[in-house]
C-alpha cells in the first residue's frame, strides 16, 4: 500500500488540467440544480468579492454573474495562518474597506449570497427598528436548538473549534452536563453594546479573547463598516458615508469619530 500525501497549501485544484475539467462539468451538472456554490475568505492580499467571483468564472468558463458565491468575509487570527492574512496596518484596514465598498456599489459583491442577504438583513433592521436586545450570534452557535458535536461524541464550542484546542464542553453520553463555557456573546463584551456596526456585525467570533477578539472586533468592523456605508449608498440613490461620530466607539480609548469612506478614494 502506498499513501500519497499532498501538501494542501500549494494545491490548487484549476492548475491540474484534469481536475479543472472534472471541476467544469460538476459546475455544469449542479448548477442548473442549484446544488453547488463557492466560499471564499478574504485575506490581506485578496480583497476583492469581485476579483474572486471573475477568478473562478474564468476558470470555470461562465459568466462571473451567474456564479453563486459566499464569503466567510475576512480571516480572523484562530490561528498564525488566520492572524498572517489579516489586514494589521491602518493602510490595510482602509484598503479593506474601500476594496468592499467599491465592489459592492460598483461590483458583483452585492450579488454575493451573504452579502446580499446582509444588506437584506440591515434594510430590515431599519423598517422594523429592531432593539439590539433580539439579536442572537452572527453564526449561531448562542441558539438553544443549536450544538457543534464531532464524529466521537464530543460536544464543541463551535464546528470551527477541535476538542484537543480546549474546545470541548462535553459529551453526548452525558448530555445534561454539556455547559456552552468557553465562548462570550456580544451583550458580554466591552465593545459590542457601543458598536455602530452591531446590527451588521453581531459580535465577530465568540470563541475569541483577550488580544486575539480585539484584532478580530477591529477587522470585522472595517468589514461592516464597509457593508453599512454600501447600504447607505444605496438606500440614499448615491450617498456617501464619511464619518460616524459618538461617544464611546467600541472601546474606552478609540476614537469618537471613526472616518468611513474617503470620496476621493471612491472615485
Ligand atoms: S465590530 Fe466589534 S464591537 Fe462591533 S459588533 Fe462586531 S465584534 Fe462587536
Amino acid at each position: 500500500m502506498a499513501l500519497v500525501t499532498r501538501k494542501i497549501a500549494a494545491w490548487i485544484p484549476f492548475d491540474d488540467p484534469n481536475m479543472a475539467e472534472n471541476l467544469r462539468k460538476l459546475y455544469a451538472l449542479l448548477r442548473p440544480k442549484g446544488l453547488i456554490s463557492f466560499n471564499c475568505v478574504l485575506a490581506k492580499k485578496n480583497l476583492s468579492l469581485t476579483a474572486v467571483r471573475e477568478h473562478i468564472a474564468a476558470k470555470l468558463g461562465c459568466p462571473s454573474e451567474e456564479l453563486p458565491l459566499s464569503t466567510e468575509e475576512t480571516a480572523l487570527p484562530h490561528e498564525e495562518v488566520g492572524n498572517s492574512l489579516m489586514p494589521h496596518t491602518a493602510e490595510d484596514h482602509a484598503t479593506l474597506l474601500h476594496t468592499l465598498f467599491r465592489d459592492m456599489t460598483q461590483g458583483g459583491a452585492k450579488q454575493v449570497l451573504n452579502v446580499k442577504d446582509k444588506l437584506e438583513d440591515f434594510f430590515r433592521s431599519i423598517s422594523q427598528g429592531r432593539p439590539m436586545e433580539t439579536l442572537g450570534l452572527r453564526c449561531g452557535m448562542d441558539r438553544e436548538d443549536t450544538l457543534a458535536v464531532d464524529l466521537k461524541g464530543n460536544a464543541l464550542t463551535c464546528q470551527n473549534g477541535a476538542a484537543s484546542c480546549g474546545h470541548k464542553i462535553g459529551s453526548v453520553d452525558d448530555f445534561d452536563n454539556i455547559r456552552l463555557n468557553t465562548a462570550w456573546h456580544w451583550s458580554k463584551r466591552e465593545e459590542c453594546p457601543n458598536c455602530p456596526v452591531l446590527q451588521l456585525c453581531k459580535g465577530s467570533c465568540m470563541r475569541l479573547k483577550a488580544g486575539l477578539w480585539r484584532q478580530a472586533c477591529d477587522t470585522t468592523f472595517t468589514y461592516n463598516l464597509a457593508v453599512l456605508a454600501a447600504g447607505l449608498h444605496l438606500l440614499t440613490g448615491g450617498g456617501v458615508l464619511t464619518e460616524i461620530e459618538g461617544g464611546v466607539m467600541r472601546r474606552q480609548g478609540l476614537p469618537s469619530v471613526v472616518p468611513v469612506i474617503d470620496p476621493a478614494w471612491v472615485s
